[in-house]
C-alpha cells in the first residue's frame, strides 16, 4: 500500500479527534525508509492525545515541512500571535484549510499583551478586549472558529498568571467557543509560575522551557510533576536547550536526540514542541519516539554538553537582574540574542527586543566605565552585551 493511500484509510488521521488510553502506540507499517512509530500521550485533564513529538511551528516558514509531519502523524501545532508578524498563522492556516481535517489536529496559538519590563508586569493596554481582538486575527488567520489550546504568552510571575483582565479573556474565548482549553506560557521562574497556575485553578495546560541545562532544573521537575497530578498539561518547549550552535552543524545528531529524550522521559511531560525549520531536523525529533529511553550514552552525551555549556547558555534565571544598578534587562536581551543567532530569526529578535522598556534596553549602559552585572552560570555578560549593541542598538 502507497503512504498516501495508507494514510487515507486508516485512522491514524483521528489521532486529534479520538481518545487513545494514555501513552498509546499508533504503529505505522513498514515503508521502508518512511516507516516509523507515533507515541501519543494525553494532555492533562483536557483528553486531548498529542504526539509526544509535536511541533513548534515559530520559525518554519516551509508549508512543505507542515504537510510532511501531518502526513508522519505529528498532530500538534504550536505557534502564536506575534510569530513572523503573523505569517506564521497565516502558513499554518493555509496547509490545515487544503489539507481539510481540522478537527484531527490540535491548534494551539499564544497571544501577549503589552507589558512594563521593568516591573514584569501588566501595563494599561492589557485588556480583555485588546485580548480578544487579538485572538480574533489570529482565528482568521488560522482560518478556523477556533484554537484548540490558547495561552496567555510568556507569563514571568505569579501576578501576571493571577491578572483579571486575561482570566477574565480566556473564560470569554472558551465560552464563546472560540478556545477549547487555555493556558499559559513561562520562560523564566517557570517553577513559580507552574506553582501560581495549580494555585490559580484556571488554566488547563502549561507551555514550559524545560531541558537539562536549566539551572532550575530539580525545582521544575518537581513543580511539572505537582501540576500533572493536579491535572494540568504539560507541553515542553526548548527542549534542546536551543543556544547559539543548535542546528548550526557544529553539533552531531545524538545531541539533539539525547536532549529530547531526556525531556520525554519525565512522565508528567506530556509532549515537546522542539522547533523544526528543516526536513533532516524533523526526521531526527520524529525518530526518537522509536526509542525514547535514556540510555547510559545519553546521559555520557548530556555530561558533557553541561560542561560545554558553561558560559554559553542563558536559562533566564534572571539572577542577574540585581547585579546590574540600572535594572537592564539582561535576560530579555539574551533571549533577544538567542533568537538571532541561534535560531536565525532577526525578526523575533528585533521584536523581543523591542519590547524591552526603554530604561532597561542597552542605551542605560552608556554611562557605566564598568559593567558590573555577573552570571551564575558563566556566562560573560559585557561581551554578550557587546554583541547585542551591534545588533540591536
Ligand atoms: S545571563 Fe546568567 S544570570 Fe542572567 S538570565 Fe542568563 S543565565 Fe541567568
Ligand atoms: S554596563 Fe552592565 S552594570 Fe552597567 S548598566 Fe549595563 S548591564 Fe548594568
Amino acid at each position: 500500500m502507497k503512504r498516501r493511500s495508507f494514510l487515507k484509510n486508516t485512522s491514524l488521521g483521528m489521532v486529534g479527534g479520538v481518545l487513545l488510553p494514555s501513552g498509546a502506540f499508533a504503529k505505522f507499517p513498514d515503508l521502508g525508509k518512511e516507516s516509523s512509530s507515533v507515541v501519543y500521550r494525553t494532555l492533562g485533564n483536557t483528553g486531548l492525545k498529542v504526539s509526544v513529538v509535536s511541533y513548534g511551528v515559530m520559525d518554519a516558514k516551509n508549508p512543505s515541512l507542515i504537510n510532511r509531519a501531518l502526513e508522519l502523524g505529528i498532530n500538534h501545532y504550536d505557534t502564536a500571535h506575534g510569530y513572523q508578524r503573523g505569517n506564521n498563522e497565516k502558513m499554518l492556516g493555509e496547509v490545515f484549510q487544503s489539507w481539510g481535517k481540522r478537527k484531527d489536529v490540535v491548534i494551539a496559538t499564544k497571544v501577549a499583551l503589552p507589558r512594563d519590563s521593568k516591573t514584569k508586569t501588566y501595563n494599561s493596554g492589557a485588556t480583555k478586549e485588546a485580548f480578544l481582538e487579538k485572538l480574533d486575527q489570529s482565528l482568521k488567520r488560522l482560518k478556523t472558529d477556533y484554537v484548540d489550546i490558547l495561552y496567555s504568552h510568556s507569563v514571568y510571575n505569579e501576578s501576571m498568571v493571577n491578572y483579571e483582565e486575561v482570566l477574565e479573556a480566556l473564560a470569554a474565548a472558551k465560552k464563546q467557543g472560540k478556545a477549547r482549553f487555555v493556558g499559559l506560557s513561562t520562560h523564566s521562574n517557570e517553577h513559580k509560575v507552574i506553582r501560581s497556575v495549580i494555585k490559580n485553578g484556571h488554566y488547563d495546560v502549561v507551555l514550559t522551557s524545560y531541558n537539562f541545562l536549566k539551572s532550575n532544573r530539580k525545582e521544575l521537575k518537581e513543580a511539572i510533576k505537582e501540576a500533572d497530578q493536579a491535572g494540568i498539561g504539560i507541553v515542553v518547549m526548548k527542549p534542546m536547550a536551543t543556544n547559539h550552535d543548535d542546528y548550526s552543524g557544529k553539533r552531531d545528531k545524538k545531541y539533539f536526540e539525547s536532549a529530547l529524550k531526556w525531556v520525554l522521559s519525565d512522565p508528567h511531560v506530556a509532549c515537546a514542541i522542539p522547533g523544526m525549520t528543516a526536513f533532516n531536523h524533523l526526521e531526527q525529533n520524529f525518530s526518537v519516539m522509536k526509542n525514547m529511553k535514556v540510555e547510559s550514552r545519553d546521559i555520557h552525551q548530556l555530561a558533557k554538553e553541561r560542561s560545554n555549556s558553561w558560559g554559553h547558555y542563558c536559562s533566564f534565571c534572571q539572577q542577574c537582574l540585581p547585579t546590574c544598578p540600572q535594572r537592564v534587562d539582561i535576560p530579555e536581551i539574551m533571549r533577544s540574542l538567542m533568537y538571532h543567532n541561534g535560531y536565525g530569526n532577526p525578526s523575533l529578535a528585533s521584536e523581543t527586543y523591542a519590547a524591552i522598556d526603554g530604561e532597561q534596553k542597552l542605551g542605560a549602559c552608556e554611562n557605566c566605565l564598568t559593567c558590573a552585572a555577573s552570571c551564575p552560570n558563566g556566562n560573560d555578560i559585557p561581551k554578550a552585551l557587546q554583541t547585542a549593541r551591534k545588533i540591536f542598538a
